[in-house]
């Protein structure tokens, strides 16, 4: 069947955009065309998108689905759905904080089955070296096979906190590297110096502090600092392509940005949270915001924002991670509360508002932080995150001069909370396509449409 979308408008260059038709047939673009290319429908199905924005569909590439093994904290039924009503077309879920954690093909094909009859959208999943593993001689094999397999990249921790998926020592890590470059596939880092936050967290608990700004206290920008300048260093070394997950300190971002000018293979992602909020919101909103690495100061998030701008941030993601609401975010101890937001459904109306709406960015730099730029980390810019024939199409029509006020209970994610309850955005999804058929629609009368969950599909790292 073909489909033809009219009647809409798609980024081109800075903030312009050009009038199309998208012709759709099986599940791909099969032309982009000039507006009013063609009067005769023939037997094609016209669709009349009234002049709306149309936006490739955003790839989250770093979200904690949960699923199999936490399933009280997030699904992939829910997940995924929340992603549809957000905009985004493919996820890229972390291999950590599921169970068994996916670090060998068994527990890849193990996961597989249980979250593709969930998934409204298409998935790629992280394969994960952890600690845990390293005692297995085997480690090499498997994780030689876990990338034949088609993971996405591979995550490892420098500061972990989770005993089934734990964070790796520096000789483990050059280890790690040696064989990622060999095998030529990117490994994502959570780069925070675990000796400075141990012994910072010690020291506060010694004095028995137990507040938001003792907590940002024990995680300050001279860990995440100190971590990067490491993995840097191991970079250097060995070759290796990496990258830094969740970036929040600006000088981190400076060391991230000097090894890039010497051309070493490192990038960085950075989360709206860290966009949006500093220690000061930590402190007024509490453990709602608490996350790891935490938000950090006003020069920090400024410098985020440029960063974004000038390319030294290649992408945004969520870092979507969601606790039991709110049991686990309200334990009565900062410490101990879970650590992780929910964000997969706000990052393109939150980029959309506060990001081109601003003009703090461009359209077209919005679209590469959403959507080309993911794709190109994962090895999928030959299928998805353009708008453009031969490719998958996923795109998104969004409403420009919708003004809405984000509220935790209309979210679609398991555990509803949110440190953007009450903000005003403008622009919103209107509906998403996954391969060219309807994932979510939000209809005129505010009744909502999802695709059967199983709609989505896996897709492997670098397959046409
Ligand atoms: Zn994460």
């Amino acid at each position: 069947m073909r489909t033809r979308y009219v009647n809409l408008r798609i980024p081109t260059e800075g903030n312009d955009t050009d009038s199309v038709e998208l012709v759709v047939e099986d599940g791909r673009f099969e032309e982009i065309l000039p507006a009013d290319s063609e009067t005769a429908a023939g037997d094609e199905h016209w669709v009349n998108l009234d002049g709306a924005l149309v936006l490739p569909g955003a790839i989250d590439g770093h979200v904690h689905f949960d699923d199999p093994g936490f399933t009280h904290r997030e699904d992939f039924a829910s997940g995924t759905a929340a992603a549809a009503a957000g905009g985004v077309t493919c996820v890229v879920d972390m291999p950590c904080t599921s169970l068994p954690p996916v670090t060998d093909t068994d527990t890849l094909e193990n996961k597989l089955k249980i979250i593709a009859p969930k998934a409204h959208v298409d998935y790629m999943l992280w394969g994960g070296v952890s600690g845990n593993m390293m005692t297995d001689s085997r480690w090499r094999k498997k994780l030689s096979d876990l990338v034949d397999s088609g993971v996405a990249a591979i995550k490892i921790y420098m500061l972990s906190g989770m005993d089934t998926f734990r964070d790796l020592t520096s000789g483990e890590i050059l280890d790690v590297l040696e064989q990622t470059h060999r095998l030529g596939i990117p490994v994502g880092v959570h780069a925070e110096d675990s000796s400075i936050v141990d012994e910072l967290t010690r020291r506060a608990a010694e004095r028995g502090e137990d507040s938001p700004r003792a907590y940002a206290a024990s995680r300050p920008p001279a860990a995440e600092a100190s971590a990067v300048l490491a993995v840097i260093e191991a970079c250097r070394a060995t070759g290796a392509r990496v990258h830094i997950v969740h970036l929040a300190a600006g000088e981190a971002l400076d060391a991230v940005s000097a090894a890039r000018f010497e051309n070493l293979p490192i990038s960085a992602e950075t989360c709206p949270h860290y966009l949006e909020f500093t220690i000061q919101d930590f402190e007024r909103l509490g453990s709602v915001l608490k996350t790891a690495p935490v938000v950090k100061g006003e020069v920090d998030r400024e410098r985020l924002w440029q960063g974004l701008v000038s390319g030294e941030i290649s992408f945004v993601a969520t870092d979507h991670a969601a606790g039991r609401w709110p049991e686990e975010k309200e334990t009565g101890s900062i410490w101990t509360d879970y650590g992780g937001v929910p964000g997969v459904e706000l990052m393109l109306p939150y980029l959309y508002s506060q990001g081109f709406s601003t003009g703090r960015i461009t359209l077209q730099r919005l679209t590469e932080l959403v959507s080309s730029e993911p794709a190109r980390f994962f090895g999928i810019n030959h299928r998805k995150g353009f708008l453009r024939p031969g490719y998958d199409a996923d795109f998104v029509v969004f409403d420009e001069n919708d003004r809405w006020t984000v509220r935790a209970s209309t979210l679609h994610n398991l555990n509803r909370y949110t440190p953007l309850e009450g903000r005003e955005l403008t622009g919103r999804v209107r509906a998403t396509y996954v391969r060219g058929q309807s994932a979510f629609e939000r209809r005129l009368d505010g009744s909502e449409f999802f695709a059967p969950a199983g709609t989505g599909e896996w897709v492997r790292r670098g397959l046409v």
